[in-house]
């Protein structure tokens, strides 16, 4: 054991939640909501039923392994050449092999407090040092979003990376993009910028940065995306980077040579190609952020700006008995306590009857 790397010794594993069925058992009780890792509720669209069944014929054979038709259509969607994307199995693949490629002992990576999980582990596992940069104050515009006015303080000759979460996950808070132009420009070109967009469709679209126009002025700015929220196909596994042709090729160096499995590979091209159904769940989304929105300052809470699917809700005190409590009502969210945010829960946007029933379930437990 004591060979193991000394950042790999200070990980703490990220802790998905638990399966429903496991929890239905434990608490004795049926129709449990998992409201607790902002994936769709509508599921992925109509479409990649079809491209699974059909992918799902020849599964003795390995799957593409430059998954070609794949970044065919993301190329000509996105406006980039193939030879930009580097797919990964969800972006938590793509994060990872930008850490291995690019950090090491003796080097860092910055990131803001708050920030999504995967942006530490990551970091540690590669045995490099992270840096955080303090959120913006609680009773900011954006409360506990990324300071990017800050961050240039925090890089020096050894940093490798620099994580910044657009929206961030758990705050939902966004960037200005200004802020994040301005900041592109101070930072050393050997450095590597990342914007992780896991979130960016649910965005108001005038707020949202245009990264593959930012991409091509500044060489250094990787873009993760990710099929697993609007898409609605985190089960598959499968998301990429956008960067420019020399750093996916290192990328590509790396990963795994089989990263992306055939029914994945099939099921986020048929996803891709139903743009009405990324409307249509925006569209729920959108409407589920304004019930929330309505629905929880009546209950006396206050909820963090969010642009994704998602919100962040500050309780006041201690969250946990919360979270337990709403369990107990068979409503699933997250506690926060390794977020730093022990007094917030995150809470992904459902169904309209799920969110009333999240609603619910909150007043109950507030009410005990
Ligand atoms: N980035 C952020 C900000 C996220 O919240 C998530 C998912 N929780 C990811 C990346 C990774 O998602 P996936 O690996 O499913 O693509």
């Amino acid at each position: 054991l004591a060979l193991a790397g000394a950042g790999v010794q200070k990980l703490r594993p990220y802790e998905p939640g638990k399966p429903v069925e496991a929890l239905e058992r434990e608490l004795g009780i049926s129709d449990i909501i998992k409201l607790a890792s902002n994936e769709n509720p509508l599921g992925p669209s109509a479409a990649v039923d079809a491209a699974i069944a059909a992918a799902s014929q020849d599964l003795a054979r390995y799957p593409d392994g430059s998954g070609f038709a794949l970044k065919a259509a993301l190329a000509a969607n996105l406006e980039v050449d193939t030879a930009q994307i580097t797919l990964g199995n969800g972006s938590n693949d793509v994060l990872e092999l930008m850490a291995r490629v690019f950090l090491a002992p003796g080097r860092n990576a910055v990131c803001s407090a708050h920030a999504f999980a995967v942006y530490p582990l990551a970091t540690l596992a590669a045995g490099a040092e992270l840096r955080e940069v303090p959120a913006l104050a609680a009773d900011a515009a954006q409360a506990y979003g990324h300071d990017l006015n800050a961050f240039a303080d925090y890089i020096d000759d050894n940093t490798g990376l620099v994580f910044i979460a657009n929206p961030n996950n758990p705050t939902g808070t966004w960037v200005d993009p200004d802020a994040l132009q301005a900041l592109l420009k101070r930072v050393p070109k050997r450095v590597l910028v990342i914007l992780d967009e896991a979130y960016c469709e649910y965005q108001d679209q005038s707020q949202r940065p245009d990264a593959v126009a930012l991409m091509r002025e500044h060489e250094n700015l990787v873009v993760t995306r990710t099929f697993s929220k609007v898409y609605g196909l985190a089960a598959l596994r499968i998301g990429y980077a956008l960067s420019n042709p020399q750093v996916a090729d290192l990328l590509n160096r790396v990963r795994q040579p089989f990263n992306n499995n055939a029914l994945a590979l099939a099921a986020a091209q048929a996803a891709l190609q139903d743009q009405a159904h990324v409307a249509a769940s925006v569209a729920l989304n959108d409407e589920g952020m304004a019930y929330f929105h309505d629905s929880l300052p009546a209950l006396g809470l206050s909820i963090l700006p969010s642009q994704a699917n998602f919100v962040c809700v500050d309780f006041a005190r201690p969250a946990q008995p919360i979270y337990q409590a709403l369990l107990r009502q068979g409503v699933i969210v997250r506690p926060l306590d390794g977020y730093k945010l022990p007094q917030h829960l995150r809470i992904t946007i459902g169904t309209p009857d799920e969110n009333r029933r999240c609603v619910e379930a909150l007043k109950t437990v507030l009410a005990e």
